[in-house]
């Protein structure tokens, strides 16, 4: 089928290349590799992936730069894989225009459901079609009259409660960095502040969980930022 998304992966060590092509070889999707960012960059131009998995840790290229040089002409979502303790790495390709990362080692599920949550996002973003309601379990978001339900009651959030959530909302499933939010919610990103936002982040969990102590839908990604569940 010609219509399966074709994934590029960009990958130097053979055993995750093999993992990657098992745990992607189902009828979903169609998978090219290169080992070089030389080769990535020229398969990249010629096939057109619909989606990069990149590798950091390349022998040619730095994969920083490499991320750099794709944005300046592919508007594909782009998964970027990290080893553990790699925060600082993250961060950087997360607000360097990765879409989102794996860290190693990663399970087939993850793996999997960070490509449909990627791929969708890039979906609805290219079709325009911002839908006006969110739905999660029972969380229940009403863009329109800016009214969120959970576990079927209304609940009140100030006016930047309502901002962060409907951040994530928007990109449910992606990885939101805390400076990206600091940027977003006061216009700079002081990084001091990131203890406001985790301040504002404890109401709205208190006031949208139903067990803020094991939230179900503002997860943490420690050390680098918040997710909206979105499955
Ligand atoms: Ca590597």
């Amino acid at each position: 089928m010609a219509n399966k998304p074709l994934i590029l992966l960009i990958e130097d060590e053979l055993a995750i290349r093999r993992f990657l092509r098992l745990a992607l070889s189902s009828d979903s999707f169609r998978l090219e590799e290169a080992e070089t960012g030389r080769k990535a960059l020229l398969m990249a131009a010629q096939e057109k992936p619909d989606l990069v998995i990149l590798d950091l840790g390349l022998p040619d290229m730095d994969g920083q730069d490499l991320l750099r040089q794709f944005r300046e002409w592919l508007q594909v979502p782009i998964i970027v894989l990290s080893a553990r303790d790699q925060e600082k790495q993250k961060i950087d390709a997360l607000d360097g225009g990765a879409d989102d990362y794996l860290t190693k080692p990663f399970s087939t599920g993850e793996l999997l459901a960070r490509i449909r949550v990627a791929l969708r996002n890039a979906n609805r973003i290219s079709s325009g079609a911002d839908s006006s309601t969110f739905e999660q379990g029972d969380l229940k978001i009403d863009f329109a009259s800016r009214r969120v339900f959970a576990c079927e009651t209304e609940v009140h959030l100030t006016p930047l409660e309502y901002k962060i959530l409907t951040l994530l909302a928007r990109q449910s499933g992606r990885v939101l960095t805390h400076s990206f939010l600091l940027k977003e919610i006061w216009g700079h990103h002081n990084i001091q502040e990131t203890h406001y936002l985790r301040v504002h982040m404890a109401n709205l969990r208190r006031k949208i969980e139903r067990d803020s102590a094991q939230p179900k839908h503002i997860l943490t990604e420690q050390g680098i930022g918040y997710r909206l569940a979105s499955e």
